[in-house]
């Protein structure tokens, strides 16, 4: 067990929620809708409260977005801009005759452009959906059908790769518009659209709960599912970001995610622009050393990212943050996956911050649990339920659900009402009703509360190992053997078993210097059983350069089993890096 982390400086200081058990108990919506600006006549435009609110008071010049290009290229936006911007592509969408609720898709890197056609296209009244510019032509392919995409905005290199060939098979598909200058020929170059449109457009006058984003899911344990979300999310955005990410007017705040992946919209685009913060973009990939001068050279205050990168830092090791000052860093915070309790001390000792683990799904559009910057940090922990969030641990019976009490384990549940909530899977009502089970959404992860109202990442229910008698979540044991010095990362999953049921069986990665070998095999599954116990253990360790991952970054157990047990691999349309 890691201590818990008492913040000595910068924890309470600053913090938007100086006592969070207190915010939990008086919290009312009032204080997100107070947050915001509106529409006349009860109208809301996520656009409005992003962009052009800001503009109207006076806050234009601000810079809105600095965008770091992959080649030290920088380049800053400011609020203005960004209104100018936006209003000119919404313009464009209504000149080639889209209309309001037409789907429009994004495939493109982290440049400026994505920023401005997902803000334009909601400021027209017209649904985003981005994908990974990643992802290869089929996934693309197959999202585009399901949401019915009138528009798609994109690159040239990117449309001759992975669009042309079927562009025509997609009866839906209207408007192909290519950022830059020039223009394949049936497409639209947005430049010179855009500079031929005005700079100001009237915002759409959309309500509460007209449709605004569709976004998929990562894949993790099947076929990606199109989660879609209402404006009324911006007030979820709005307060979330304020108290759980610390954003604030001016905060230079760094999101590491792609919008391909729902916190790079939510966190990565919404909350810091509506919180109006001045937002890092940085269009490269993960580098060590580019990571560590950006938060130095741009002063990040805050900053978003998640387990995978994390435990890339950690991998490179403590010499090589080194000779870099963190010291404008004054919250850090992490999504995606489990954080291992050894990351969050590694943080706090390497950055002078933990990492503050939150917990969230595309579902839920927002963070629904948090470690809090005015709380005590329990390393391994994902926090408490977000102000206006009420979570349970529950139980499947034959009758309906049965709550548990602290300290078991069972599925985490909410009680659904809170605005970032998706409205529906699209096309898909059966499986977004069975979601809901006697007035709880249940998440399909598994978790516990502990007495002080912590809750604990067990694992995905679909899992979970049953190993002689026993109920064992991957996320322990995998943490078990990240603190092995030798270890990078873990997979790990249950393997059938005559006499145990399941063993376990783990897939590592290893740290620089270390090579595979029996004899690291046996040292590590005996640090694990030392953790762990001998039956909790993984019996069997395979060593690999990669793990499966999904394009967010979350390890694919379910194609390490997969694999395993010689059964079809299943939807792999967001898996990233596979190596043996
Ligand atoms: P799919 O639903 O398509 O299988 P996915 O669940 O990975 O993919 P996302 O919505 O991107 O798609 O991820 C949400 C899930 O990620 C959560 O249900 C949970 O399993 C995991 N997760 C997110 N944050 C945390 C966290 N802090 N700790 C543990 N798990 C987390
Ligand atoms: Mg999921």
């Amino acid at each position: 067990m890691f201590g818990a982390i008492r913040k000595e400086s910068g924890g309470t200081r600053g913090a938007s929620l100086p006592n969070p058990d207190e915010a939990r108990k008086t919290f009312t919506w009032e204080v997100a809708e107070q947050m915001l600006d509106g529409l006349p006549g009860g109208h809301l435009n996520i656009a409005h409260e992003a962009v052009d609110r800001h503009v109207a008071q006076g806050h234009g010049d601000q810079v809105a977005i600095r965008w770091l290009g992959k080649s030290e290229h920088h380049h800053d936006i400011t609020y203005a801009e960004l209104a100018e911007r936006t209003a000119r592509f919404a313009n464009v969408l209504m000149e080639n005759g889209l209309e309001r609720g037409d789907s429009v898709f994004a495939l493109m890197g982290r440049v400026p452009d994505l920023y401005v056609a997902a803000l334009g296209t909601l400021k027209a009244g017209l649904v985003f959906t981005p994908l990974f510019s990643a992802f290869g032509p089929e996934p693309i392919r197959t999202r585009m059908e399901i949401g019915a995409a009138k528009a798609l905005v994109t690159t040239e290199t990117l449309y001759r790769r992975k669009i042309a060939k079927w562009r025509d098979e997609i009866p839906s598909l209207k408007l192909v518009l290519i950022v830059g200058e020039e223009a394949p020929e049936g497409c639209v170059a947005l430049d010179l659209a855009m500079a031929a449109e005005p700079p100001d457009f009237e915002i759409a006058r959309t309500l509460p709960e007209d449709p605004a984003l569709i976004h998929f899911t990562s894949g993790t344990t099947g076929r990606p599912k199109g989660a879609v979300h209402v404006h009324k999310a911006v007030l979820y955005h709005a307060v979330s970001g304020r108290y759980a990410l610390e954003l604030t007017p001016g905060t230079i705040y760094w999101c590491t995610a792609d919008p391909g992946w729902v916190t790079g919209t939510s966190y990565g685009i919404i909350s810091p622009l509506v919180n109006r913060v001045t937002m890092i973009v940085d269009e490269a990939e993960f580098d060590l050393d580019r990571w560590y001068s950006t938060i130095q050279r741009e002063k990040v205050e805050v900053w978003y990212s998640a387990p995978t990168a994390i435990r890339m830092m950690m991998r490179a090791g403590d010499a090589a943050a080194k000779p870099y000052d963190f010291s404008s860093l004054r919250f850090l915070a992490s999504v995606g996956e489990p954080l291992n309790p050894e990351a969050v001390v590694w943080s706090n000792r390497v950055f002078g911050r933990p990492f503050h683990d939150n917990w969230w799904q595309t579902e839920t559009g927002g963070i629904m649990i948090a470690n809090l910057a005015a709380q005590e940090v329990r390393p391994g922990s994902m926090g408490k339920p977000m102000p206006g969030i009420e979570a349970g641990i529950v139980e499947r019976t034959e009758t309906g659900l049965k709550e548990l009490g602290d300290g078991e384990i069972g599925e985490l549940a909410l009680r659904p009402g809170w605005p970032s909530m998706m409205r529906t899977y699209l096309h898909e009502q059966a499986r977004y009703d069975k979601c809901f089970v006697d007035g709880w959404y249940l998440s399909g992860d598994l978790a516990m509360r502990d007495k002080d109202g912590y809750y604990w990442f067990v694992g995905r229910a679909d899992d979970l190992i049953k190993s002689s008698g026993h109920l064992v979540g991957p996320f322990e044991v995998e943490s078990a053997l990240i603190e092995h010095e030798a270890v990078a990362e873990a997979g790990v999953i249950g393997v059938p078993d005559e006499t145990a049921g399941e063993v376990i069986k783990a897939y590592v990665t290893l740290n620089p210097g270390f090579t595979p070998g029996e004899e690291l095999e046996r040292e590590i599954r005996g640090h694990a059983r030392k953790k762990l116990g001998p039956a909790v253990a993984p019996r069997e360790i395979v060593f690999r350069n990669t793990l499966p991952k999904t394009r967010s970054g979350k390890i694919m157990r379910r194609l390490l089993k997969a694999r395993e047990l010689g059964l079809p691999e299943g939807d792999i349309s967001t898996l990233e890096t596979d190596e043996t």
